[in-house]
Formats: C-alpha cells, sequence, structure tokens
C-alpha cells in the first residue's frame, strides 16, 4: 500500500464518525474501504479495492465494497472515474482535479489544476448553471513512451 498522501486532510475514522451522525453504519469494513481509498492513488476499480480488503476481512463480500463505495459517492466523499475502461475507477480525494489515463497499461496518474474558469464559460455559453465538470486526458504513460 501506498504511504498516505500528505495533502490528505480528513482520515477514515473522522469521515465515517460524520456519516454515523446522519444514521449511516460505522463498520470495520467499511472502515478499512476508506482508508485503503485514502491511502493509495493509483485510483482503483471496486475488484482491486475488494481483494486489498479482504486480505484483512476474509468475510467480506464484493456487495459490501460496492455498497460502501456508493454510500461514499453519495455522501461526496470519494469521486468514480470513468476512464472509458470496462470497470470503474475510484478516487478517495474527492476534491476536483483532473486524471490522464494511460491508453497502454491503464495507469491514471492525477492532475490538479485550476480550470473553474471554464464552468463560467461554459455557464455564458449553454445558459446552465454549471455545477461540474469531467475532464480526462488519454495518452501514453512515461514508461509506456519508453517501450514504445
Ligand atoms: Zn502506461
Ligand atoms: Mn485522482
Amino acid at each position: 500500500m501506498e504511504t498516505k498522501d500528505a495533502m490528505e486532510t480528513r482520515d477514515a475514522i473522522e469521515i465515517l464518525r460524520s456519516l454515523k451522525e446522519k444514521g449511516i453504519r460505522f463498520t470495520p469494513q467499511r472502515q478499512a474501504i476508506l482508508e485503503y481509498l485514502l491511502a493509495t492513488d493509483t485510483h482503483p476499480t471496486a475488484e482491486e479495492i475488494y481483494r486489498q480488503v479482504k486480505e484483512k476481512f476474509p468475510g467480506v463480500s464484493l456487495g459490501t465494497v460496492y455498497n460502501t463505495l456508493n454510500m461514499l459517492k453519495e455522501n461526496n466523499f470519494l469521486l468514480e472515474l470513468d476512464c472509458g475502461e470496462m470497470s470503474a475507477r475510484f478516487d478517495g480525494n474527492a476534491e476536483n482535479h483532473y486524471h490522464a489515463v494511460c491508453r497502454q497499461c491503464g495507469k491514471v496518474v492525477d492532475f490538479h489544476t485550476d480550470l473553474l474558469q471554464l464552468d463560467t464559460l461554459a455557464s455564458a455559453s449553454t445558459g446552465f448553471s454549471i455545477e461540474t465538470h469531467r475532464l480526462v486526458f488519454y495518452g501514453l504513460c512515461g514508461q509506456c513512451r519508453m517501450i514504445h
């Protein structure tokens, strides 16, 4: 498991405690799922999260993983990324940021930049009140570029 991002401000227990106040059950499995998501920057699929958490909690089911991911997504503690692959990828960093996807090895890398003026442009052009936008960059990562 990767080391915890120094920029990470909220930990799993803190998030789950705040959700408990909304009536959402705090379980050790949910804690393990969220801890894994907050500690990794690989943008894992639900199956990858399931395999990791199962090592610590052999009784955990894929259903519990999906259920927890949906709950975290609905409460804005998780991003679900559509990277043009079969399975969605999940990001424990729900702050607005962008991603570059390697079309060869499938690696998903964070890209932090402020493009919030895009919302203003889109709003002015369409008359919508813009709530969010998605932007994914596709290409070859540094490692795959060396091979090709
Ligand atoms: Zn690659
Ligand atoms: Mn990310």
